[in-house]
């Protein structure tokens, strides 16, 4: 999407841990410098850094709250002011807060839609001015099969990854002409910190509704998002691709 000899720019959110730190991981390389920004995990961003550094890429983690536009705001300067540029934007970041509708409060129903779908829309927002004055880019949200499906417990949850695909297809309407494509991925089970607070008895009931009969991997997600942000998916907007082992068909 650059001129060949130009370096790459992506930004990741949600960086520091499971989907995202792989994705950081897939798409850093000589070509590429991978922003990535966390909640508070520190320790763990560090950990995304050094294994990028390992594979042979740069990649900049920083603790930036995705709910928050000043945050955003500032995360985004600072990523422009080193480089200029912003090639690939990764909508990762994401969390849950689950309980049956009528026990969930709305403060939970609040803080996962802010992280999850608000989250996304700021960055994409920011991220979608400097990409039509390039006349290029990709965004690639990561949302659910459950925004699909739906999932017992999980309204709020369910309801922001829906959210998210309605906002891929406006999107991708919007930047198609300014040639920005915008898709979405939807993983299904993954294993990650976010499902292994899961049961064991809850994790066998998932895995009933595998048709693949296995749990996916970060890296299964990642191969994903590598090809949208690759020149080989430069017709490709507007989609939502699942990555669920076939728990949706
Ligand atoms: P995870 O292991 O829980 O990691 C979540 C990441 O998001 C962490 O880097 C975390 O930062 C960051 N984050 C959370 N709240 C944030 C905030 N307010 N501001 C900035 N960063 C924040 O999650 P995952 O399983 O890799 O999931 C990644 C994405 O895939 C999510 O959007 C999730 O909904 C989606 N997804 C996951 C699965 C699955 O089975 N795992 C399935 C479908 C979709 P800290 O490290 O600082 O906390």
């Amino acid at each position: 999407m650059t001129a060949s000899s130009e370096k790459q720019t992506i930004v990741v959110t949600g960086g520091s841990r499971g989907i995202g730190r792989a994705i950081c991981i897939a798409l850093a390389g000589p070509e590429a410098t991978v922003y990535f920004n966390y909640a508070s995990n520190c320790q763990a961003a560090a950990e995304t850094e050094e294994s990028v550094r390992a594979a042979g890429g740069v990649a900049v983690g920083i603790c930036a709250d995705i709910a928050s536009e000043t945050a955003m705001t500032d995360f985004f300067q600072r990523v422009l002011s080193e480089t200029g540029r912003i090639d690939v934007l990764v909508n990762n970041a994401g969390m849950t807060r689950d309980g049956l509708l009528v026990r969930m409060k709305a403060l939970d129903w609040d803080a996962v839609m802010n992280v999850n779908l608000k989250g996304a829309f700021l960055c994409a927002k920011i991220a979608a001015k400097t990409m039509i004055k390039q006349h290029s880019g990709r965004i690639i949200n990561i949302s659910s099969v459950v925004g699909v499906t739906g999932n017992s417990g999980q309204a709020n949850y369910s309801a922001s990854k829906a959210g998210m695909i309605g906002f891929t297809k406006a999107v991708a309407k919007e930047l198609a002409s300014r040639n920005i494509t915008v898709n979405a991925v939807a993983p299904g089970y993954i294993e990650t910190d976010m499902t292994e607070a899961l049961s064991e008895k809850n994790k066998d009931v998932m895995l009933q509704q595998i048709p693949l009969g296995r749990f996916g991997s970060p890296q299964d997600v990642t191969s994903v998002v590598v090809f949208l942000a690759s020149e080989a998916a430069s017709y490709i907007t507007g989609q939502v691709i699942h990555v669920s082992g076939g728990m949706y068909m």
